[in-house]
């Protein structure tokens, strides 16, 4: 099947999904969004307001500086693919349950095993701590803030990813002096 018929069948399936409690508050599930066929994959943590609004990942302030921050290492939203761990908002916003990560991950796990990227840049720390205790890099985590802009490489099947923890984009929305240290982090994805 085609990477293109994976991810419909995807979206179909997060739009159904009630795998746990939070289809009973969002509005749209946001499976991802860019090339499934992609060589970089962005992971965030769920959607937030605007993106349960519009069904899109990554719109709103922190999506324009993501739009931003890829803009600044000559990359397209089309060039990569973005998601989430989690497909459905946590009401206001709060920190997604362990249990939630546990019902969701499957279609992470299936976007993974479909774009078979080469480097997977995780957004934050509930990103960066699900995709490196599921590529066996538990021992090297850490709080986002000691290993943003380190790179771990991992054998697969498929060949070696590149595992690289980066801050979360909404960090600058309510702290502007982020872009910076951002900005930095992303120049690695021109470098490795
Ligand atoms: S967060 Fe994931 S597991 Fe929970 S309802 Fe949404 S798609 Fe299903």
């Amino acid at each position: 099947m085609s990477e293109n018929k994976v991810i419909a069948g995807l979206q179909q399936a997060v739009s159904n999904c009630k795998r746990c409690d939070l289809w009973k508050t969002r509005n749209n599930s946001v499976l991802g969004e860019g090339n499934p066929n992609a060589k970089i994959l962005f992971v965030g943590e769920a959607p937030g307001f605007n993106e349960d609004r519009q069904g899109k990942p990554f719109v709103g302030k922190a999506g324009a500086i993501f739009n931003q921050l890829l803009d600044s290492v000559g990359l397209k939203r089309q060039n990569i693919y973005i998601t989430n761990v989690l497909k459905c908002r946590p009401p206001k916003n709060r920190n997604p349950f362990p249990n939630e990560i546990k019902a969701c991950s499957l279609y992470i796990n299936s976007q993974i095993e479909t774009i078979k990227p080469e480097k997977i840049c995780c957004l934050g720390n509930f990103s960066t701590s699900f995709i490196m205790k599921k590529f066996g890099l538990q021992d090297k985590l850490a709080g986002i803030s000691k290993i943003h802009g380190t790179t771990f490489n991992v054998s697969t099947l498929t060949g070696t990813i590149k595992i690289i923890p980066l801050y979360h984009p909404a960090v600058a929305t309510y702290d502007p002096g982020m872009l910076e240290p951002l900005k930095k982090d992303f120049s690695i994805l021109t470098e490795t």
